[in-house]
């Protein structure tokens, strides 16, 4: 056990770096490291440049900027620990997503602004908070670091990190750790932390169904002859039964902890219209983040302002699936497929075009550095983590977990759910932000005490 003094210690420390980190935080933000648009690149690379010097700045001596082939500016960087500790990777991201429409936000994007308690601005939160926290972590250790570090800060995390699996491959060894801590997720709110144990994968088809040789009069046609939108409306409702769950069959199902997420936290989260239900049985947790999901995401049909009085011959659509942890993404998108060729009334030609796909991710919660992970968590935000699935996959995670089978993954973060990641007055709640970069902190501490593998 640790002398009660050595955390008072640590905390103080942690107190101290504090409004530097901030400042740097603030100056990432100033920086629009958007990786989706093309314009930006020359912000990628100053933005990359920043983050390498400030993991310098903080004793992590060879951090650097690296790219793979024509791959967003990523920095990578490492520091030895004492003899005998084990290596904790340190994940977070510089890129961020579009701004959106500036009539949106009530504060300038790239200028970080502070009211009531959050600090607003693109990148604030998803994911220059968690550099920051990795800076606090390594700051309030300063030179007496307890274990060794390696520091990934990925710059394609917002455009589906087209190239991590080569550079994962590429790095190879340089990314072998003993402990991974992915910053880059949620909290249960803001009073209580979480650790993201479970991920959703994903499945995609593209479907297309063809009635007509071409397009014909729909007085002179219609009644007979059938009209290839309205059967891929058909086939697409088929998708849900009539209370809402997925009908495809062979899916994967598992269980959630419930929590205490209610129907009305949710609908306000989502912003779901007044009387809009919601779908599906089982918990509301269990819905989403063990459980199957299916959402058309776009179809390819005359627009309604060019619409005219035509059975339309040819129509197509994007199907995109969740599928829980545990399934196997081929064989669902194979279910889905299926289902959607079964399912093509008045026998209709179809065809299904397979898309991407994306693993699930469940592991073990229980090992050591999980241990260390909850006691940081707990002494924290003085209240103990709740494990949390994500309905969505993280690419890192998944391709990680592949390459470096014995690592213990930890999935933290710094938002609460108000961020609004992605949306317009994305946030950082600064007082959880504080709680990160003390976990963070104690964190490192307690895993010194762990063996290498
Ligand atoms: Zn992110």
């Amino acid at each position: 056990m640790t002398a009660p003094h050595l955390d008072l210690d640590l905390a103080e420390a942690v107190r101290q770096v504090l409004p530097s980190v901030r400042a740097d935080l603030e100056r990432l933000v100033r920086i629009p490291s958007v990786s989706a648009d093309p314009a930006a690149a020359p912000h990628m690379e100053s933005s990359a440049a920043e983050v390498a010097a400030l993991l310098r700045q903080a004793g992590v001596a060879g951090a650097e900027v690296t790219t793979l082939g024509n791959s967003r500016p990523a920095v990578l960087g490492h520091r030895p620990g004492p003899p005998g500790t084990p290596t904790v990777l340190l994940y977070a991201h510089h890129d961020v997503q579009p701004p959106g429409k500036r009539a949106d936000w009530d504060s300038d994007p790239f200028e970080p602004t502070e009211r009531h308690g959050r600090l607003y601005g693109r990148g604030a939160a998803d994911d220059k908070a968690g550099i920051a926290v990795h800076l606090a972590a390594l700051r309030a250790h300063g030179d007496r670091l307890p274990v060794g570090v390696t520091v990934l800060v990925e710059g394609e995390e917002e455009i589906g990190s087209p190239t991590l699996a080569q550079f994962l491959q590429a790095a190879g060894h340089r990314l072998k750790a003993d402990v991974v801590v992915f910053a880059d997720s949620v909290n249960w709110s803001a009073e209580v932390p979480a650790l993201t144990t479970t991920l959703r994968g994903g499945a995609s088809v593209t479907v297309e169904v063809a009635t007509l040789r071409h397009g014909v009069h729909s007085g002179l046609f219609g009644g007979p002859v059938p009209d290839a939108l309205t059967v891929l409306c058909r086939m697409l409702a088929g998708l849900h039964d009539e209370r809402g769950d997925v009908a495809v069959a062979g899916l994967a199902r598992g269980h959630a902890d419930p929590l205490d997420l209610t129907g009305s936290r949710l609908r306000a989260e989502a912003g779901l219209l007044e009387g809009v239900q919601l779908i599906g049985t089982g918990s509301l947790t269990g819905r989403l983040w063990a459980a199957p999901a299916i959402t058309v995401t776009g179809i390819d049909a005359p627009p309604v302002g060019a619409a005219s009085n035509t059975l339309i011959p040819a129509a197509r659509a994007k199907v995109s699936m969740r599928i829980a942890p545990g399934d196997d993404p081929i064989r669902a998108r194979e279910a889905l497929a299926s289902h959607l060729r079964a399912h093509a009334p008045w026998g209709a030609r179809v065809t299904v075009e397979p898309g991407a796909l994306a693993a699930p991710y469940a592991r073990r919660a229980d090992g050591p550095a999980y241990a260390a992970a909850r006691a940081a968590l707990a002494q924290a935000w003085g209240s103990p983590a709740v494990d949390i699935g994500a309905g969505g996959s993280i690419p890192f995670v998944t391709g990680y977990a592949e390459l470096f089978g014995d690592a213990e993954i930890l999935v933290t973060g710094v938002e609460d759910p108000d961020t609004r990641a992605h949306g317009a007055n994305e946030s950082l709640h600064l007082a959880t932000f504080e709680r990160a970069c003390l976990a963070e902190a104690l964190l490192l501490r307690n895993l010194a005490g762990r063996a290498t593998s």
